[in-house]
């Protein structure tokens, strides 16, 4: 932790530390808070929060067959409703990128346009056949990134959704999508046992090897929850550069069973950051609460109370984030050179006390609520200030995505 200023021009940061002129065209006074690098969401289904609450306490297929029941009812407007509700649940608690698997990403891209957030949006991929989508998933997928990429915000890409979905000519294609576009692959992988046990009595392979034979394994692509792996898949993704988004609320909630290996695969150089995934499976979008969580999980799993400490949690949630998404240089700690995405921590917030500075990073990883907040900037421009949204009416929000709720639960199975 540095005492000191933090000098932002153009959207970047070009000092950090004791500053000699405080001239500028604007000084922020963050006396008595920490500022604190923004938090990278490396997994989401951002549009979902209209669904929070729908399939609660619930086995996995059970919890499916209520959301694709739901999902056939969605049209662009409510994705964009409910899109605009959880960027503003993200932004509020302090992340300023976040990393999405859905489909009409358009409506999605529009609402981080306007909350003036950083979304990396992955246009969901499945075989054609098993589609509500029109057209052919993997085409939209490539459509898509050719109506955005180069925009400022945001960050198309490619987004299989998973192997009970992908057969391999759909994974194949994808990748070469991701690859002729330069754009990041996302998918989930090894979330559950028997998604693991179906597909290797499918295709005699566990999905990870699976993957690594049909030439899908590779560096910047994002796979999230890796769940169920062996030490020899372990080793395969961290060999061929696939980071991890570990989503442990999410795992939990679902009872997954078992624990993602996250030290294993750090151990073994593989890059892990946090996902909060849907409201539907955690049911928060605050990575606070997601970096408590996958501390104490690791922890008591391992008898081990040392494991993933403060400091390592808070990287999990940031830096390495960042390194996920292949904005290691760009985004995730605040440097000289790197994007202005930062938050103001309240310091006399009580979930912070002792605000000492040996402490604060503790707090962040252990006790800090997304109250204690005060504003957030992405690119050096105030996105939240005094807990509000500066660039949206929360109450406007949240009537759309009451309205656009209404209609969605009417369509879930009784
Ligand atoms: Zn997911």
């Amino acid at each position: 932790m540095i005492r000191g200023d933090l000098r932002v021009e153009e959207g970047r940061i070009t000092s950090v530390g004791p500053s000699g002129s405080p001239a500028a065209d604007e000084v922020v006074d963050a006396s008595g808070f920490a500022i604190v690098p923004g938090f990278v969401n490396a997994h989401t289904h951002v549009a979902m929060s209209l669904l929070r609450g729908i399939a609660d306490d619930r086995e996995l297929a059970g919890f499916l067959e209520t959301l694709f029941a739901v999902d056939a009812h969605r049209s662009e407007t409510d994705v964009e409703a409910g899109a605009r509700a959880g960027i503003a649940e993200m932004i509020l608690s302090g992340t300023t990128s976040f990393l999405d698997l859905y489909y009409f990403e358009d409506a999605i891209a529009r609402a981080v346009e306007s909350l003036g957030i950083r979304g990396f949006l992955g246009w969901a991929v499945l075989d054609p056949e098993l589609t509500t989508q029109k057209g052919i998933p993997v085409e939209n997928a490539r459509d898509f990134i050719g109506r955005w990429k180069g925009h400022p915000l945001v960050s198309p890409l490619v987004a299989p959704q998973g192997v009970y979905v992908c057969g391999k000519e759909t994974w194949v294609k994808a990748r070469e999508v991701a690859d002729s576009a330069g754009t990041l692959l996302h998918y989930h992988l090894s979330e559950t046992r028997r998604e693991v046990h179906e597909h290797q009595t499918k295709t005699g392979r566990r999905p990870v090897v699976w993957l690594e034979e049909i030439g899908v394994l590779g560096p910047r692509s994002v796979a999230a929850h890796a769940v169920w792996l062996t030490g020899e898949e372990i080793r395969l993704l961290a060999q061929r550069e696939v980071g991890i988004a570990h989503c442990p609320s999410s795992n939990l909630k679902l009872a997954s069973g078992g624990v993602a290996p996250v030290v294993e695969l750090r151990s073994a150089g593989a890059t892990v950051g946090l996902g909060t995934d849907s409201v539907a499976s955690n049911n928060s979008l605050s990575m606070l609460r997601e970096m408590h969580i996958a501390g104490l999980i690791q922890k008591n799993q391992r008898w081990d109370a040392t494991i993933l400490p403060a400091q390592e949690l808070l990287d999990l949630a940031t830096r390495d984030g960042a390194r996920l998404l292949g904005r290691g240089d760009d985004l995730g700690s605040l440097e000289v050179g790197k994007q202005a995405d930062f938050s103001l921590f309240r310091l006399d917030h009580p979930s912070l006390l002792p605000a000492r500075p040996e402490t604060v990073v503790s707090h962040l990883a252990y006790s800090a609520s997304d109250e204690a907040i005060d504003s957030v900037y992405v690119a050096g421009v105030p996105v939240v200030r005094h807990r509000s949204l500066t660039r949206g009416d929360w109450k406007a929000i949240r009537e759309s995505a009451e309205s656009a709720a209404a209609n969605l639960w009417s369509a879930r199975p009784k």
